[in-house]
């Protein structure tokens, strides 16, 4: 083999290193098998990728994120990307040894690479969760709603509504709805197929069925089944393959009167890059929201945790957790375990000063004091997927306004800042525009719910601890 080769080897096994540490192995094998690099100079690299649609995806996300950021280390004056599709690998690469299920790599730079394991992603859409039940499941004012539709749902699949779009911040129950809704149909009516599956899953699925040309059979599977479970879907977000593959088949079920259900991190107008005809479709049916639960509800959760606990902490115990963690129930849980845990180490029931000890961490949640300009930035960007140059910039394009406003409106509220000092934070733009964009956001929580949600999901964000 010649330098050169070898060269471009290397370099790109730096990019799969890097990618394999940012991505789930799913994802990482989905998008980066049959990838190299097949010419390189200081300023231009080409890679040849299987098919257009891992073009499409590296140039809108890997590229920026993985690829690039990887190069301006080793190639700073690259400025060219170029891809080519299709033809035959030169070079073998970790994933020559595909299809075996698991392979490990050689290591090729000469620091040792870290093993990786390949797992297909093949036709196992996730099995259900036995614990998530709607025996289990704790209702109250905040999810009363999305409770009810989903039992309705369960009791005649296809028929109450269809399809049942659930929404609402992290750790507040969806998942556990969704499945709950899956176990109860196979409860009743044994002989209905249920899937459950994220859109992440579908997503890779997807793709993986174009690498091995089983498209059509990957239609049948999803076409074929009584009750579709979707979770997380806002990932469907800038996916237009996916959503085009999506729309087919929620057109197919829905016809069919198959149930169709659906859990996202934020209403379907929230989702911007949404295909229009998608984002109908999912309001046609019942949406239902999920918010943060008040105090008798995370009492009432944590009681019902301790149903078949070993330990039975006193309720001035229960009483102070529920007191101190307001976020949602996936910490409420957390720091329910914690303390099990310490109690069983221990032997004993702990005390109230030990409780405190025990969940320092999450009792000092930074309030609103604490908050820094940085993190609203920070918040903002991550949960709408735009840069921070972007964000702060001057460009007026629809993805970015939104966000924009928002983050002008969060900095006013949470933060007390100064129109001029927001202004400034913004590029020296003039106060009055400032003043402008925080009143549209003002005036939107007024008439729009949608809108409330989505504030309310980022101030989680702001306050959540890690
Ligand atoms: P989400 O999918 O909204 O992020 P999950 O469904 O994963 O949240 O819920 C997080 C955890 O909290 C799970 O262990 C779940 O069982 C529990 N949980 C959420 N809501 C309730 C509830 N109403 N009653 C009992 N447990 C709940
Ligand atoms: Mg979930």
């Amino acid at each position: 083999m010649d330098n050169l080769v070898v060269d471009n080897k290397k370099l790109w096994q730096g990019v799969l290193g890097e990618a394999e540490i940012a991505l789930s192995k799913a994802t990482f094998s989905t998008w980066f098998k049959d990838t190299e690099i097949i010419t390189s100079d200081s300023t231009s690299i080409v890679i040849r990728v299987p098919n257009t649609f891992v073009k499409e995806w590296f140039e809108k996300k890997y590229e920026k994120d993985i690829i690039r950021k990887h190069f301006n280390k080793v190639l700073p004056a690259l400025n060219k990307i170029d891809y080519v599709v299709g033809g035959k690998k030169q070079s073998e690469t970790i994933f020559d040894q595909h299809p075996p299920k698991k392979i490990e790599t050689r290591p090729i730079a000469s620091k040792p690479v870290s093993k990786i394991t390949i797992r297909e992603t093949g036709d196992t859409p996730e099995r259900l969760n036995p614990r998530y039940t709607f025996d289990s499941f704790v209702i109250g004012e905040s999810n009363h709603l999305a409770q009810a539709a989903s039992e309705a749902v369960a009791k005649s699949p296809g028929i109450t509504y269809n399809p049942l779009f659930i929404y609402g911040g992290v750790g507040l129950g969806k998942t556990h709805l969704l499945q709950a809704v899956g176990n109860q149909i196979l409860n009743l009516y044994p002989k209905k197929k249920v899937v459950y599956i994220t859109c992440e899953k579908f997503t890779n699925e997807l793709v993986d069925a174009i690498f091995k040309r089983t498209t059509r059979e990957f239609k049948e599977k999803y076409r074929r089944v009584d009750c579709l479970l979707v979770d997380d879907i806002q990932f469907l977000e800038n996916k237009e393959s996916t959503q085009e593959e999506f729309f087919h088949t929620f057109n197919a079920l829905y016809e069919n009167n198959k149930q169709i259900i659906l859990a996202s991190d934020r209403p379907p107008k929230a989702i911007p890059a949404l295909e229009a005809r998608l984002r109908s479709r999912f309001e046609w049916g019942m949406i239902a929201d999920i918010s943060a639960p008040n105090f008798e509800m995370r009492l009432a959760v944590l009681k019902s945790k301790m149903v078949n606990s070993q330990i039975q902490l006193p309720d001035e115990i229960l009483v102070a957790v529920a007191q101190k963690i307001q976020n949602n129930i996936r910490e409420l849980e957390g720091a329910l375990t914690r303390i099990l845990a310490f109690g069983q180490l221990n032997n004993t029931i702990p005390t109230l000063e030990e409780v405190e000890g025990l969940l320092g961490g999450i009792l000092t949640s930074p309030g609103k004091r604490f908050l820094k300009t940085s993190d609203v930035i920070k918040t903002v960007c991550k949960f709408y997927e735009v840069r921070k140059e972007e964000l702060l910039g001057k460009r007026r394009n629809k993805e970015i306004v939104v966000p924009r406003q928002i983050l002008i409106f969060l900095l006013r509220e949470e933060l007390d800042m100064a129109y001029t000092a927001i202004a400034r934070e913004l590029g020296g733009k003039d106060h009055t525009t400032i003043i402008h964009n925080y009143k549209k956001i003002k005036n939107l929580l007024l008439e729009n719910n949608d809108m409330e949600m989505e504030i309310k999901s980022l101030r989680e964000k702001l306050y959540a601890v890690d």
